[in-house]
C-alpha cells in the first residue's frame, strides 16, 4: 500500500513540500493537497496587478496543473484537523492519511476602514489599481495595522511602486507620499545597514517616513497615532492584521498562544510526530519571519524529513534559516537578507545584510515568479 502524504494548503510552503516529496519518493507515495482556491497565487506579484503590470491570470496558475506532477489536488475548505485519528475534516468530506503537512498560512483580520487598498490579496490589488487610475493628485498613505503581516518588507516596496506610478502617470509633483509603522526606522529589527539603506531609497524618492507609529483611529480622512500624531490621506493603503490560520488555531496542533507547537529543528508536531507545520501560520511563535523564502526551504526540509523517516537513512538539505526579499520600488530595487541560525537556536539576534541595489535587481525577481510557476506548477 502507499503511504499517504497530505498537504494542507498550496500556497509557498505547501506548493513547495508537495512537489519535493513527490520527487523524492515518486511511486511510494500518493501526494495530496487540498486548497480551498482553485488557483495557487504568487503573492509577490501582487503589487504588480496593483500598479498594472500584470493581469491576475499571469500571477496564478490552476491547482489542477499538479496532476500532471501526479499530485492528487482536491478543492475544499479544511474544518478541522484530527491529529489523533491521522483524520482532516474538509467540505468534501474527511481525508485520512499516513503523513500531514500543514502550511495553512494566516489571514486577514477585518479592517478599521471600509476600503481595503493594500495588495495583500488579489481583490484588494485590484481595488488599489482603480484607486490609482482615478487619483488626480493630493496624498497617499501607506501604513500597517499590526506588526504581524506577510512579508515585512512589503509596505516599503508598495509605497516605491506607487511613487514610481504617479511619475508616470505624470501627478507626482502633484502628490506627497507618505509611509508609516510601528517600528522605529524601516525594517529596524534587521539593523542599521539595512534601515538605513532603506530610508536613502525613500528620500531619494521624497517618500517621507513616520516611525514608531501606532494607528488607533482611523478618522475623517485621518490617522491618529496612539501618541497623538496625526497623517491626513487622499488614499489610504492599509495593511491589515493577520492571525495564524483559525483551523489550526483551533487544533489540537495549537499551543495556548494559538500557534502549532513544534520541533524548532523538524517543524514536526510535538504531539503528533506523524504532522508538520510549516510557513507563516508557525513561523512568528519560532521568532522567523512570515516570508515566502522561509516556508520554501521548510517545504523543501519537511519533505526530506519525512523520507528520513520512510526510508531510516536520507540527509536532505538542511534547513537554511534565511529570508531574503526582492524589494521593487518601481526603478530601483535592494536586495536585503538576514540569517536566522541564531534565532532559532536562541542564541541571538538575525545576521542582515544588502545583498544588492540596483535597478538591475528587479530583473531577478521577474526572473524568480517566472522560474517558480514553471518549476512547481506549469
Ligand atoms: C504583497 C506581498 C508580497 C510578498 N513578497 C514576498 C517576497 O518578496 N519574498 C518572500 O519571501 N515572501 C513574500 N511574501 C510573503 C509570502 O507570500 C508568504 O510568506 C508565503 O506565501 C507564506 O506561505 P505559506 O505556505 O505559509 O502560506 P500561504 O502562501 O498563505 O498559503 C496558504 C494556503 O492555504 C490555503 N488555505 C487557507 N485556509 C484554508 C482552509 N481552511 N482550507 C483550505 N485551504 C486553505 C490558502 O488558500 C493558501 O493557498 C509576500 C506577501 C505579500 C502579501
Amino acid at each position: 500500500m502507499k503511504i499517504k502524504i497530505l498537504v494542507l494548503g498550496g500556497g509557498t510552503g505547501g506548493l513547495v513540500a508537495a512537489n519535493k516529496i513527490k520527487k523524492l519518493l515518486g511511486n511510494d507515495v500518493e501526494v495530496t493537497l487540498v486548497d480551498k482556491n482553485a488557483y495557487h497565487e504568487f503573492m509577490p506579484a501582487y503589487p504588480w496587478v496593483a500598479l498594472g503590470m500584470r493581469e491576475p491570470d499571469q500571477i496564478r496558475r490552476p491547482f489542477s496543473n499538479l496532476e500532471k506532477r501526479g499530485i492528487n489536488f482536491i478543492q475544499a475548505t479544511v474544518e478541522s484537523i484530527d491529529p489523533a485519528n491521522n483524520k482532516v475534516k474538509t467540505s468534501v468530506g474527511d481525508i485520512t492519511y499516513d503523513y500531514l503537512i500543514v502550511s495553512l498560512g494566516v489571514e486577514p483580520m477585518p479592517l478599521p476602514v471600509k476600503e481595503n487598498y493594500a495588495p495583500w490579496s488579489l481583490e484588494g490589488a485590484l481595488n488599489l489599481r482603480e484607486a490609482i487610475k482615478k487619483f488626480k493628485g493630493g496624498k497617499v498613505v501607506v501604513g500597517v495595522s499590526s506588526l504581524y503581516y506577510p512579508c515585512p518588507p512589503a509596505p516599503f516596496e508598495v509605497a516605491g511602486q506607487i511613487e514610481f506610478a504617479l511619475k508616470v502617470k505624470g501627478i507626482r509633483g502633484k502628490s506627497m507620499i507618505e509611509v508609516f509603522h510601528f517600528h522605529p526606522l524601516p525594517l529596524a529589527p534587521m539593523g542599521p545597514v539595512i534601515a538605513g539603506k532603506i530610508m536613502e531609497i525613500l528620500k531619494s524618492k521624497n517618500i517621507t517616513f513616520h516611525g514608531s507609529f501606532e494607528p488607533i483611529a482611523f478618522e475623517n480622512g485621518k490617522v491618529k497615532a496612539k501618541d497623538g500624531r496625526e497623517i491626513e490621506y487622499d488614499l489610504l493603503v492599509l495593511v491589515p492584521s493577520f492571525a495564524p490560520n483559525k483551523v489550526v488555531r483551533e487544533s489540537p496542533l495549537a499551543g495556548p498562544n494559538g500557534f502549532p507547537e513544534v520541533d524548532k529543528i523538524t517543524f514536526r508536531s510535538i504531539r503528533f510526530p506523524n504532522v508538520f507545520v510549516i510557513g507563516d501560520v508557525v513561523n512568528g511563535s519560532l521568532m522567523l519571519p512570515p516570508a515566502g523564502v522561509v516556508a520554501h526551504f521548510q517545504g523543501e526540509y519537511v519533505a526530506g524529513v519525512i523520507v528520513s523517516d520512510l526510508k531510516g537513512a536520507y540527509i536532505g538539505e538542511p534547513f537554511n534559516p534565511v529570508a531574503m526579499c526582492i524589494m521593487d520600488f518601481g526603478d530601483n530595487a535592494i536586495l536585503p537578507q538576514c540569517s536566522f541560525d541564531k534565532v532559532l537556536a536562541g542564541t541571538g539576534m538575525p545576521s542582515c545584510g544588502v545583498m544588492a541595489v540596483g535597478k538591475w535587481v528587479r530583473i531577478a525577481k521577474i526572473l524568480f515568479e517566472g522560474f517558480w510557476f514553471a518549476t512547481l506548477i506549469e
